[in-house]
């Protein structure tokens, strides 16, 4: 245990200097990054450790391992996202305890999730997931229908969208991977100038423990980090 904690310490101190490092280099500051712990599978003790630490952001992925550890984040210091594929039917658990949903890919679903927002009096953001390898087997917004999307989300009441996320394909090299990123940067860029009422693009969640410097250079504003703080899954 003290091991794992040591672990989890010295890594979280080397994230953070890399994602500072690739924010000047991207022209901005170590402070216009968020570092997001992807937290699937892992403790809440081994979490809120990481929270000591200085870490304000994690992210769940399924709802029912969110709703099992819910009780005891520390939530105090840290925001929770849901940051996984969500069906419309599980929207009204989630609603009210996480401040952003990150994987929003269609109306169906940011309409339930309006719908609930409104029964508890409360404003939910979300980001627009775009399926930016255009692959068959993934969740989010194919990026031709992304602005048809995003003008149909915006007449909803109490739901805001605050950016974009996408998880790109696979790569073999890190030039291909750059290259997915930069056309969610392009994206993100084009959409802000459209100026649509309620669509906001202060985030662009994207970038893995594998991948996340790269992402940065290419301007992401938001990382989810797993494996590379807490070490190797184990899904037992
Ligand atoms: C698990 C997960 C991550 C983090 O993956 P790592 O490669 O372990 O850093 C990021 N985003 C989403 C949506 C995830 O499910």
């Amino acid at each position: 245990m003290e091991k794992l904690l040591n672990n989890i310490e010295y890594n979280y101190k080397t994230i953070c200097e890399n994602i500072a490092e690739a924010a000047i280099k991207s022209g901005r500051k170590p402070e216009d990054i968020t570092f997001l712990a992807a937290t699937k599978t892992v403790d809440v003790s081994l979490i809120n450790h990481a929270i000591s630490l200085g870490l304000d952001h994690i992210g769940e992925n399924k709802v029912q391992e969110l709703l099992s550890k819910y009780e005891g984040y520390d939530l105090a210091h840290a925001d929770l996202h849901f940051i996984g594929h969500l069906q419309s039917n599980k929207v009204r658990q989630i609603v009210g305890k996480v401040s952003t949903i990150q994987s929003v890919d269609s109306l169906k679903l940011a309409s339930e999730i309006s719908r609930q927002s409104i029964k508890q009096d409360i404003d939910t953001k979300i980001l627009i997931e775009v399926n930016v390898g255009n692959e068959e087997s993934k969740s989010g917004v194919k990026p031709e229908l992304l602005t048809e999307l995003l003008y149909q989300i915006s007449e909803l009441p109490r739901v805001s969208v605050d950016g974009l996320m996408a998880i790109p394909p696979i790569c073999e090299n890190e030039q291909k991977i750059r290259g997915y990123f930069e056309i969610m940067r392009n994206m993100f860029i084009d959409i802000s100038h459209k100026n649509i009422d309620n669509i906001s693009m202060n985030t662009l969640s994207m970038g893995m423990s594998g991948d996340y410097k790269e992402a940065i250079l290419e301007g992401a504003t938001l990382v989810r980090i797993g494996s590379s703080l807490f070490g190797a899954r184990n899904y037992n």
